[in-house]
């Protein structure tokens, strides 16, 4: 059990690129079965920064997916398209201590240096028309997890000076993601290992901004026959509500958790209760990716 000093509080995050799929929905319960079985809360939080990538209506469709699946989430849904006032604050934070920059280097410019943008502008700076960066010094950041290895990344090295808001306005996912984490109180995040290599970025930029580090247990996400993973963007197959029981309990199959007796997998909720009350870390599988053949029979 978690400690009661610092209740359990953990979150799914989809983006509204489209519907869910049975990667994301296993993401969805594999967060929602570690908050229950620790007594936390599991919040929701809906992250519709990216107005080009998504698909209208993917969000109300996202929300009823989960409700047939009794994936119920605590309290309202934070929407991060209401919360620009927050990012503002943040960029304005690391902007005036120094820790972040405008820049107006373009893409092309960049290509010669790998795409990695390193230190110094190779253009000069058109506040019209900039992005602004993390100041990424060049020392290794360490993220640790529950379940996968150590990674330890030399961030200006490999990732460079990261985009914190893009030129064409929009807030980019690692500034939002680390902001709204610390918003929500959120002190578990269990999510798919694809963001795995994102996390020491996020931690750096929780330090930048002075904000506490969660928690993290990163599952192995589905791989399709290309070693990719599944997703709304490769046209992996929309959930169908109508099989939820199905649809779980192939989702616990796949995290390798035990499946109730047969006489209980006909309701969402026995299903879900059984889950909660079996849910074991240990169990998961302890990997980056699992090809789909792995558990599709
Ligand atoms: N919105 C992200 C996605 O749908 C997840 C972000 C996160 O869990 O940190 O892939």
């Amino acid at each position: 059990m978690h400690s009661p000093e610092s209740p359990y509080i953990g979150r799914f995050a989809p983006s509204p690129t489209g519907p869910l799929h049975i990667g994301s929905l296993i993401g969805a319960l594999a967060s929602f079965l570690d908050a229950r079985a620790h007594g936390g809360q599991w919040l929701l939080r809906m992250e519709n920064i990216d107005p080009p990538r998504e698909i209208a209506g993917s969000d109300e469709r996202i929300l009823n997916t989960l409700r047939r699946h009794g994936l119920n989430w605590d309290g309202p849904a934070l929407e991060q398209s209401t919360r620009s006032e927050a990012y503002d604050a943040a960029l304005q934070q690391l902007l005036s201590s120094g820790n972040a920059f405008r820049c107006s280097c373009s893409r092309r410019q960049l290509a010669r240096f790998g795409g990695i943008h390193r230190g110094a502008c190779v253009a000069s700076v058109n506040e019209e028309d900039c992005a602004i960066r993390l100041a990424v010094p060049d020392e290794i950041w360490e993220a640790h997890d529950l379940l996968q290895a150590p990674l330890r990344q030399n961030l200006l090295q490999e990732v460079g000076d990261f985009t914190l808001r893009r030129r064409d306005g929009y807030y980019a996912y690692q500034l939002a993601v680390v902001v709204d984490d610390a918003y929500q109180g959120i002190n578990h995040v269990v999510r798919g290992s694809d963001l795995w290599v994102s996390t020491p970025r996020q931690r750096l930029l929780q330090a930048r901004l002075a904000l506490p580090t969660p928690t993290y247990l990163h599952f192995p996400v589905i791989v399709g026959s290309d070693g990719h993973k599944l997703s709304k963007q490769t046209f992996a197959a929309a959930i169908d509500d109508s099989c939820a029981c199905d649809n779980l309990l192939l989702a616990l199959r796949f995290l390798g958790q035990d499946l109730p007796p047969r006489a209980q997998q006909s309701s969402v909720e026995r299903i879900l209760n059984h889950a909660v009350d079996h849910w074991h870390r240990q169990q998961l599988p302890a990997v980056m990716g699992l090809p789909e053949s792995a558990f599709y029979d």
